[in-house]
């Protein structure tokens, strides 16, 4: 390891899949995302296609100008993968055969009941003056080096395996120039321009912390940034920041770390003892999707009708064909009525339903593509029922429908005064 402290830091992603569009570099993304918000700043992120010299040209440039260089990909047994080789070069090695990685390459296969191919051997080479870094997910070990100044690390492809080991691997070793503290409060009901607007000259460049927004899914969240050099001043500085924001914005922060509506929903339903059907028609099961992504859903989530025609509405969940006729499938009258029927058909305490145009066909003058209802039953007779106008193609309308059903479900769960969503229109 290098001695120095790391301050800038470049990103390598290495394969034709990548460069040839068959596959999206999310490894360069999720790396930065990690080293920046530990105050080491990436630089830098190139993409390389499979080719022994330009893939050493780079190493050896980006380990001239840069503290660390991570590289992924390309450490498979094929002839295409040439990582190894060209870090030995880069490093002017030679590969020699590391005892311990051959014998946990084989212990590998063995427990799988296995037999190692001839191909498999290669993964146990590395650069005379390199590390092996045990790969726990799979069979490619990561390989720590290095070159004048910069520590360069090459970690496998597949991103289940190369995210713990730079946990295990490469985050106990970083050495970041500057403390940075992070903090995230996700929001919702509120836009990004509204989320800038209300923060005002709490989002201005030059404070610290630096208080920014990203959104994604209509959720936007509010990220705060400390660099400095003293930890406890640090947190206190992030504390006074966060109760500014918390003061102006609080009532749509819906948790106090970076995740998800569905996550913060399951965990108030298993807090509460609380359980919850769906009926979909125009998400088709979006929601219910959302709610058995997040584990230990089961203790919560009973689970769903999808009633996409009219006659799955009257069948699954009673919708009235009086209703139907006098209403027409996308009103307030029969979405509460496929609430309603699903709390009751299932047995669950909470029960939300969703009906609307996601188009591009099927709008009217009256119900436009982008009109959607959403409904919510509770305990004690509690009903949200609420009309969204949403802007977007199909699959936006569609996303957009299964986050705010979701915010409503939270809004209700944590007894929340009625909050106005974004893209609701009256009726
Ligand atoms: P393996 O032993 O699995 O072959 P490897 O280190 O050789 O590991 P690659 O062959 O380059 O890795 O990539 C394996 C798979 O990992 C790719 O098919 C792709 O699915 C995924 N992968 C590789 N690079 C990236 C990346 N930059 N972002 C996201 N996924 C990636
Ligand atoms: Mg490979």
């Amino acid at each position: 390891m290098a001695t120095h402290t790391h301050s800038t830091a470049a990103i390598l992603s290495i394969g034709d899949e990548l460069t040839l569009g068959q596959k999206l570099d999310t490894n360069a993304q999720w790396l930065s995302s990690q080293l920046s918000n530990r105050g080491v700043v990436p630089r830098v992120h190139i993409t390389l296609a499979d080719g022994l010299e330009d893939l050493t040209e780079r190493i050896k440039d980006l380990a001239k100008t840069h503290d660390l260089v991570v590289m992924t990909g390309g450490l498979g047994p094929t002839a295409d993968d040439l990582t190894r080789l060209a870090l030995a070069n880069a490093m002017g090695n030679e590969l020699v055969e590391d005892a311990e990685a051959l014998a946990a390459l084989i212990a590998r296969f063995e427990r799988a009941g296995r037999t190692m191919a001839e191909a498999n051997k290669v993964q146990a080479l590395r650069p005379v003056n390199a590390q092996c870094l045990p790969n726990p997910m799979g069979t490619a070990p990561g390989l720590h080096a290095t070159i004048g100044s910069s520590d360069v690390y090459c970690l496998p492809g597949p991103p289940r395996e190369n995210r713990p080991m730079f946990e295990n691997h490469l985050l106990p070793k970083l050495r970041p120039e500057r403390l940075v503290l992070t903090r995230v409060l996700p929001t919702v009901g509120v836009g990004e321009s509204t989320v800038a607007d209300l923060l005002g000259d709490l989002m201005s460049r030059d404070r610290n912390p630096l208080v920014g927004t990203t959104a994604s899914s209509s959720v936007v969240s509010v990220r705060m940034r400390y660099e400095g050099s003293d930890e406890t001043e640090g947190q206190r500085l992030l504390d006074e920041t966060e109760a500014e924001v918390r003061r102006i914005i609080g009532e749509h922060v819906f948790a106090n770390q970076d995740q998800s509506l569905a996550k913060t929903v399951v965990e108030l339903m298993i807090e509460q003892d609380k359980t919850l059907a769906t009926v979909e028609s125009c998400t088709g099961g979006m929601i219910g999707q959302e709610i058995t992504d997040i584990p230990g859903s089961s203790a919560a989530y009973v689970g769903g009708f999808v009633t996409y025609t009219n006659q799955m509405k009257i069948e699954q969940v009673g919708v009235s064909q009086h209703s139907l006729n006098e209403h027409g499938a996308v009103s307030r009258e029969v979405c509460l009525e496929m609430a309603l029927g699903g709390q009751e058909r299932s047995g669950a305490d909470y029960s939300v339903s969703v009906t609307g145009i996601a188009g591009p066909g099927g709008g009217t003058e009256e119900k436009p593509v982008g009109t959607v209802w959403i409904g919510l039953v509770g305990p004690d007779g509690k009903e949200d029922v609420r009309r969204f106008m949403f802007a977007g193609d199909r699959s936006l309308i569609r996303s957009r429908s299964a986050t705010m059903a979701l915010a409503m479900l939270w809004g209700m769960l944590a007894g929340k005064p009625r909050i106005e969503l974004f893209w609701e229109s009256a009726d």
